[in-house]
């Protein structure tokens, strides 16, 4: 991976586990006029957690698209809920199975906070999107 190609460009991350990543970026993407743009130099190893926002270290970052980009990496559009960051990348599946882990336990947490919430007045369109939830339609699990 010494050779750098001009329209991507490939990270190496060293994950808390000790394993090491890669994460490709796609120059195109990162530069298209009024995209967001990743951070390309994160502080620490923990922002390759997808969950953690790279710019404001919420634990709240979603997916709001991704898709298959070949057989071993998935194309993620990400988007903070906290500070508004958002940003697309091309994430190794090992990072994408961990973030989708962390969004099964975070979609638990949503659960319960839901029906916290499902007491106050917005009772019948919560407990529609908390079935949806645990139904499944809205985690992208089955990509
Ligand atoms: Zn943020």
């Amino acid at each position: 991976m010494s050779q750098p190609d001009p329209r991507h460009y490939v990270r190496r991350v060293v994950l808390p586990s000790g394993k090491t990543i890669e994460v490709v970026y796609f120059e195109d993407q990162a530069t298209a006029p009024g995209a967001p743009v990743l951070d390309p130099a994160p502080r620490t190893p923990d922002t390759t957690d997808l969950h953690v926002c790279g710019s404001c270290s919420s634990q709240l970052v979603y997916p709001v698209e991704w898709e298959e980009a070949g057989t071993t990496h998935w194309e993620v559009t990400l988007r903070c809920p906290n500070c508004e960051w958002a940003g697309t990348g091309i994430f190794e599946q090992d990072v994408v199975e961990r973030f989708d882990e962390e969004l099964d336990r975070g979609t638990e947490a949503l659960v319960r906070d839901l029906k916290r919430l499902a007491h106050a007045n917005m009772e019948d369109e919560i407990e529609r999107f908390t079935e949806a939830l645990e139904d499944g339609h809205i985690v992208p699990e089955d990509f």
